[in-house]
């Protein structure tokens, strides 16, 4: 056996990447799929697309590698997470789109749940908080969406699942409805300290267990791949959601190390170990993988605009022309000449958890320029990050002495010099950033014994560049000063 492959299915495309022994990257194919936007602030995939795009560049993959599908030895997925598909058990046919997490359409859902006082049961079982952000709602909204399905559900017949359950779904031609516990427990339904799902809460949404798929570990076999699929029966070794998986791939197994994804959003996790951390803060409580029936949490800010914030400049506003253009355009300026953009263009999650918060443009003069709004726009990456890199520290009483980096956006150098300066630490960039798959694959690897140990990867990941922070402690705060004031003009723009 020479390989593993990771498949790894993103908000915007599904990526294959195969590994050797040493972790190296020997093959990748990737294929970008639709967006559909069926109404204002709602986010819809096909799920017939997920799975063609993502079986293509599987294949692909292998193609590129030149390898035998029979040199495989096991199959990881990561996966979007939250994103919520229903489907019929025996034909596999969705009975709708897929609800993506990024999706608005499910607040009317969410503001009923609220109305009931349901904030602190959902904290406490889920360690989350209400949002459109989480699977629950967007279950509820596709069994009221289609004709009979609620009946169809309750008699069995239906399956839920998040885009790892469906991948699984489909490569096992059916035959294995299951997921594991960091997807788990992001659906709003799982309670993360009993690891079942929530009577309770499936109650208070009024959804049938008989819909849920089996919750395993995220390392273990899942089941084979069907030959007519990939070509040879490949063990589905492993799972986790991509943000999951990048903090396995970081190498951040152990409790106390963070690692941030600068990608569509920003996510930000700590690793706590097998202590079920409690967030006072706006953090999320989160399971990070089920290795060997040990459960291991993490403390989670998601920020929803990151990267997304840049092609809005370039797609949106037409003032790029590529991403790669923004790091010489902010440089090419000494500052910001006090303008902030708050990119909250669709609320904001952590830590302020505003549905009704807007993007906002502050501090605009007759002297601002293209290049000021770029650099704004990417400083808010880093002022958000900084937003959650201090809760985190608050809740885990752990201040981090560096900040593990990967994700699209950290190509940008002026962005990570800019975050080493606004955080006050080292931030560490890997020379390899393929860190989410790699953690999916690593996952795989273990279950089949193709890598005893995670450290064997380290090597893989490299030592990487820090940039180290050179910023003086008065401008660091004068300028982050400024932006919480920027926050709270974008806070509760949307009246009812
Ligand atoms: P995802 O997995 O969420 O689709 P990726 O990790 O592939 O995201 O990162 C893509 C994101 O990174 C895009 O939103 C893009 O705008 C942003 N991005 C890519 N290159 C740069 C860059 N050089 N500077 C700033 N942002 C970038």
């Amino acid at each position: 056996m020479k390989y593993v492959m990771a498949l790894d299915q993103g908000t915007t495309s599904s990526r294959a990447i195969l590994f050797d022994h040493g972790g190296n990257v020997v093959g990748v194919d990737q294929y970008e799929f639709e967006q559909h936007f069926p109404k204002p602030g709602w986010v819809e995939h096909d799920p017939r697309e997920i799975w063609d795009s993502q079986l293509r560049a599987a294949r692909g993959a292998i193609a590129k590698a030149g390898a035998a599908p029979s040199e495989i030895a096991a199959l990881g997925i990561t996966n979007q997470r939250e994103t919520a598909l229903v489907w019929d058990r025996k034909t596999g046919e969705p009975i709708y789109p897929a609800i993506v997490w990024q999706s608005r359409q499910t607040a009317p859902i969410c503001d009923e749940l609220r109305s009931r006082g349901l904030d602190d049961e959902v904290k406490t079982r889920t360690g989350l908080v209400i949002d459109a952000y989480f699977s629950a709602t967007k279950i509820r909204f596709i069994l009221d969406a289609v004709a009979g399905a609620q009946e169809r559900a309750e008699r069995g017949e239906l399956a839920f699942g998040t885009v790892d359950t469906w991948l699984i779904y489909k490569l096992s031609h059916g035959r294995v409805h299951a997921t594991e516990y960091s997807n788990a427990s992001r659906t709003m339904l799982f309670n993360i300290e009993t690891l079942d799902w929530d009577d309770t809460l499936l109650a208070a949404l009024n959804i049938p267990r008989a819909l849920l798929p089996e919750v395993r570990d995220s390392s273990g076999i899942f089941g084979n791949s069907a030959a007519a699929e990939l070509g040879a029966e490949i063990p589905i070794g492993g799972a986790a959601g991509d943000q999951q998986a990048a903090l396995f791939g970081q190498g951040c197994s152990q409790p106390g190390r963070a690692k941030n994804t600068y990608g569509t959003g920003c996510f930000l996790l700590m690793n706590t170990g097998t202590k079920l951390p409690r967030s006072k803060t706006g953090l999320l409580s989160t399971i990070a993988w089920g290795i060997g029936g040990r459960v291991e949490y993490a403390l989670e800010g998601s920020i929803f605009v990151a990267g997304a914030a840049i092609q809005w400049l370039r797609d949106g506003l037409g003032l790029i022309s590529s991403a790669d253009e923004t790091e010489a355009a902010a440089r090419s300026v000494d500052d910001t000449g006090g303008v902030y953009l708050v990119p909250a263009f669709v609320g904001l999650g952590a830590p302020y958890w505003d549905e009704r918060a807007r993007g906002t443009l502050v501090g605009l003069t007759r002297g601002t320029t293209r290049e000021h709004l770029i650099r704004a726009t990417l400083e808010a990456i880093a002022y958000q990050t900084r937003d959650v890199a201090e809760c985190v520290a608050t809740d885990s009483g752990i201040a981090a002495e560096s900040l593990r980096v990967d994700g699209g956006a950290c190509r940008n150098d002026f962005l990570m010099q800019f975050q080493a300066d606004i955080l006050g630490v080292p931030v560490r960039r890997p020379d390899m950033l393929e860190v989410t798959a790699l953690g999916s694959a690593a996952l795989a690897g273990l279950a089949v014994g193709f890598w005893q140990d995670a450290a064997e990867l380290e090597q893989a990941v490299g030592k990487g560049r820090v940039f180290e922070p050179s910023m003086g402690v008065d401008q660091r705060d004068s300028l982050y000063a400024g932006w919480k004031r920027a926050v709270e003009r974008s806070r509760g723009w949307i009246e009812d």
